[in-house]
């Protein structure tokens, strides 16, 4: 862009941001599919190496086209940085890795994505990182698990599969009380529909497969917040590896420039599905912040700018009913996989959410009946034609 003082709206951000054409004057990005880069004599490449002067030196560390992705994000974020990861998992373990050590405690919101909890229980505690684990909402239980060697609170609001909202700006105001980094999974929302750093995160983490991509195509991930902070990030990802692939950048920052349109077509058949869904005389319960009647919803409405497009359901007749709805549509694609354009169902408590005890499905409010829908793109009419031939069943 050749005003580049302005400042602009995140739209053009989104199609703008972060890119300048290279000397062959191309419009749309160009991918730089090179693992690494020359130098004009053995003084620059000495002074590259000693980051006397900044250049791409190898993948692992910067490439053009990862670079782009990272700075249209930081810009949609309203980060002062944007780490690239090679999945979202990666990014997660990415901010453990470099900003805890033996010794410090972690806060965890209770229902964070299956992969997240393997990751802190099975290997992070293995590094004498411990963790405490406390229900999304409970802002008392989050103060009560505060320990003098607390360092991190890490949730995901809105919460999978039942849409529990986190209020980040208390939450917030708890961590730093105790000094510890508040770090959020902003998966499901995407910083179109809530930044989490303006009520007071210290970090947003990003599986860029989802929304991002939004074609279910490639794996990625971002870790985003302070320049101080980024720093610390990718010194640990370029000794460590788990880097995004300049192909996959390639695909989300072209993601990102449908993601505002995307996420405004997600919600609103989400929203219209959910209302459907609530006056189906099979459906006993629905689980969608958007709902009036959902506990989370006037939060949701203070801290997002639409309630995305996760919506969870109940019937009758507990896993048999809900197996039996899921076997009998003919279009949705049954797949744990979210934000695709493609509309996707599942069984939360047999498949996502299949390794917790009954007890702890309890815990958790996620029942037998339980079915998890991310509304996709399709027609909402014949979304709403194929769950009705599942419903049909019962
Ligand atoms: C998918 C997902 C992840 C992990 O991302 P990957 O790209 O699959 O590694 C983390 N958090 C949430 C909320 C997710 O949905």
């Amino acid at each position: 862009m050749k005003n580049k003082d302005k400042l602009f709206h995140q739209d053009t951000n989104a199609i703008r941001g972060g890119y300048e054409p290279t000397h062959e004057n191309e419009h749309s990005e160009a991918l730089f599919l090179t693992s690494s880069y020359v130098f004009e004599s053995a003084e620059v490449a000495a002074k590259s190496f000693s980051n006397e002067i900044e250049a791409n030196v190898y993948s692992r560390y910067t490439n053009p086209t990862v670079r782009s992705f990272e700075q249209r994000l930081a810009l949609m974020e309203e980060a002062e940085q944007a780490v690239a990861t090679s999945s979202g998992m990666a990014a997660s373990l990415a901010v453990i890795m470099a900003l805890l050590e033996t010794g410090d405690h972690i806060i965890c919101s209770r229902d964070v994505f299956g992969s997240t909890r393997i990751l802190m229980d099975k290997y992070i505690t293995k590094f004498g990182v411990e963790v405490t684990y406390v229900p999304l909402t409970d802002l008392t239980a989050w103060q009560s698990a505060v320990q003098p060697n607390t360092k991190m609170f890490f949730c995901e609001t809105p919460s999978n599969p039942l849409s529990e909202i986190a209020d980040l700006e208390a939450l917030s105001q708890i961590s730093k009380q105790a000094q510890a980094l508040l770090v959020v999974d902003n998966c499901f929302c995407t910083p179109v529909l809530q930044k989490p750093l303006q009520w007071g995160a210290d970090i947003v983490v990003h599986s860029a497969t989802k929304y991002i991509d939004g074609q279910g195509r490639a794996l990625g991930g971002a870790v985003l917040g302070s320049a101080q902070l980024m720093d610390q990030v990718q010194g640990f990802l370029r000794a460590a590896g788990p880097t995004m692939s300049p192909f996959n950048a390639w695909i989300f920052l072209k993601g990102l420039e449908t993601l505002s349109l995307r996420m405004k077509a997600h919600s609103a058949s989400a929203n219209a599905l959910a209302v459907w869904l609530s006056q189906h005389s099979k459906v006993t319960k629905v689980f969608f912040a958007g709902l009036p009647d959902h506990p989370g919803h006037s939060l949701a409405k203070k801290q997002q700018t639409d309630f995305g497009a996760v919506v969870s359901f109940v019937v009758e007749g507990g896993r048999e009913a809900a197996w039996k709805v899921i076997d009998a549509t003919q279009m949705l694609s049954l797949t744990a996989n979210l934000g695709d354009a493609k509309t996707t169902i599942v069984h939360p408590a047999t498949t996502t959410h299949g390794r917790l005890s009954d007890e702890s499905l309890a815990d958790a409010g996620i029942e037998q009946g339980l079915i998890r829908i991310a509304v996709g793109l399709e027609d909402l009419g014949d979304i709403q034609d194929d769950l009705e031939l599942g419903l049909s069943q019962l």
